[in-house]
């Protein structure tokens, strides 16, 4: 991911330059409708368009750093909230004075220099990362370090194995791996064991490095120093392929995932530019809408992880926005915040009661904005992936992958593009269970499941159909390179040793490739695929059936 850069303080400097003149006048008019304003009729619906207008300068004008303007409109907003709502006699006098004295705050702000902005750190996300997790392993034992390697290798990772702790911190300094795998015996030259070094290296990273100790242990102070130094995990010996990539796995699924998506609605654009911005540059992607009217329709195609909603907006307030989303089931789960300049109390726990789960008040720094916002995301896609996977492989349970083979059939049609379907269904599987039990069985099921993930590309689609039945579904792929792909995945499956005890075995699976006819449901070309597997069992299995 791009760690944002110079150019983000740039732009950011950019937009508040262009913010300052478009306030610049906007203060200009305030002052000047404030000084005729005592000469007029004052009309409550007059002070109301003006109490709206101060309250997005409020918010806006903090955010990009003109503070006393901020200020003073929020003074502004407070008192003619309060005249307004019947509890003070009006009185406009100070707040007539405070709007002609807005254009003199604006120039003193100006005085200041450009861009004081914090620089956005990136927060992860890992924008558009596909390349295959890197992971360093320190081992002083040649030949454990080579079975480990060959482990990791056979399952894609790249893998750079070090016998010299010093070497080791340097390379981490230079590029940093998506993990790391210490020896917890490991005595360097310098008599260093394997966790110091791991605490080392840790507190020289500026976001935390996931670490596995390449040994169990079951030592209570070691255990305590090995979550300090922030290892997540430790592989059991001996060394099981398949529970090595499993735990693996499971800690590195974020390395896989794609961005976290944010939908915006503020009828303020500068301040949704502001905020895209921000967010951008940490790595996720973004939608926003100045006009509340279109949210439901945008969030049916962009699926957001989470709603970032303004409370103030001239047609519909974002608690009413909130509460029609939240008519719809199908978005109960996703997480609404407010972002927004409101400071009263009551205001908040109001918008709070209808519906939404968090307030963020305007300004924010970026840093807390991102990390308010991904904290959000990324535990509502955590708690949406535990519902809707399985837990026995992390993968898509049958209705789910099922809805989204739909979605992506709909998808290759309008783009002309095409789609393979694949059943596939492990050999003799019921004898496993017979022989070793059904435990084994089950690390035979993960295994696949595994292999699967690690190998497929991020756009496929992937899911546990039934017992010992995947289904996956490959976009933009011909019937030939599918079969191609299967085939070889086919092949390495077999390859697998599987323990029991003190007893190995081998297991395969047989498949069926089907690409969609010009009217079949997604339903029918699954039953399609179906057939074909059951082709290739009869044609004696460990086989891929692609024309029928
Ligand atoms: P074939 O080659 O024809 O597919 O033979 P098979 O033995 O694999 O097929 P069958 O459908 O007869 O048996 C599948 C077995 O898978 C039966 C079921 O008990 C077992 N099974 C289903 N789900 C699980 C699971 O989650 N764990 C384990 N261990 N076994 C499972
Ligand atoms: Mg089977
Ligand atoms: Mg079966």
């Amino acid at each position: 991911m791009p760690t944002p850069s110079i150019d983000v303080a740039q732009q950011l400097a950019q937009m508040r330059r262009d913010y300052g003149v478009g306030l610049r006048q906007e203060l200009a008019e305030l002052s000047t409708w404030a000084q005729t304003a005592a000469s007029r009729c004052d009309s409550a619906s007059e002070w109301q368009a003006v109490r709206d207008r101060v309250h997005k300068i409020a918010g806006g004008s903090s955010t990009f750093g003109f503070i006393e303007v901020g200020q003073s409109c929020r003074v502004c907003e407070r008192e003619l909230d309060a005249i307004l709502g019947g509890r003070a006699p009006a009185v406009y006098d100070g707040i007539i004075e405070r709007l002609a004295a807005l254009p003199e705050l604006l120039a003193g702000a100006e005085v200041g220099p450009d861009g004081e902005y914090e620089v956005v750190e990136s927060l992860g996300g890992a924008a558009g990362d596909v390349e295959e997790p890197l992971i360093y392993v320190l081992e002083d034992e040649p030949e454990t370090g080579a079975h480990l390697s060959q482990i990791l290798e056979s399952f894609d990772y790249r893998v750079r194995l070090f016998d010299d702790s010093r070497a080791l911190r340097a390379t981490c300094r230079t590029q940093r791996p998506d993990a790391l795998i210490l020896d917890l015996h490991f005595t360097g030259a310098d008599d260093i064991g394997g966790l110091e070094v791991g605490e080392s290296i840790q507190a020289g990273m500026d976001k935390p490095l996931p670490m596995f100790a390449s040994e169990q242990s079951t030592d209570f102070e070691t255990q305590l120093r090995a979550v300090r130094a922030g290892v997540v995990g430790f592989l059991a010996q001996p060394l099981d392929p398949i529970r090595v990539t499993a735990l693996l796995e499971s800690h590195m699924r974020a390395h896989r995932a794609a961005p976290l998506r944010v939908l915006m609605v503020d009828d303020d654009k500068a301040m949704l530019d502001y905020h895209r911005l921000v967010l951008e540059s940490a790595g996720f992607t973004v939608k926003t809408l100045s006009e509340p009217d279109a949210t439901l329709a945008v969030m049916e195609h962009f699926n957001p992880d989470v709603l970032v909603l303004d409370v103030r907006m001239p047609r519909c307030s974002g608690p009413e926005l909130a509460q029609m989303v939240r008519y719809q089931p199908r978005w109960l789960q996703v997480p609404i915040m407010y972002l927004s300049a409101i400071e009263d109390a009551n205001a908040q726990l109001e918008a709070m009661t209808k519906a939404g789960d968090d307030f963020l008040i305007k300004p924010i720094t970026p840093n807390a904005f991102v990390a308010s916002v991904q904290a959000r995301a990324r535990r509502a896609r955590e708690l949406s992936a535990a519902l809707s996977r399985d837990s026995l492989t992390g993968l898509l349970k049958h209705a789910d992958i099922k809805e989204r083979m739909a979605t992506a059939l709909a998808q290759a049609r309008r783009r002309d593009e095409p789609i393979a379907v694949v059943m596939l269904d492990i050999d003799f599987f019921k004898r496993v269970n017979d022989t070793y039990g059904h435990l084994v069985g089950d690390e035979v099921i993960r295994a696949l499941a595994n292999l699967l993930r690690r190998r497929l590309r991020v756009s496929d689609m992937l899911g546990r159909y039934g017992g010992e039945e995947f289904v996956v579904a490959l976009p933009d792929c011909g019937e030939a390179k599918a079969v191609e792909i299967i085939d070889e995945l086919r092949e390495s499956f077999s390859q697998f040793q599987f323990s029991a005890g003190s007893e190995s075995f081998t297991s395969s699976f047989s498949a069926g490739v089907k690409m969609p006819g010009a009217d079949e449901d997604i339903q029918a070309v699954i039953a399609a695929a179906d057939e074909r597997l059951y082709a290739a069992k009869r044609a004696g299995r460990n086989c891929v059936v692609g024309h029928g």
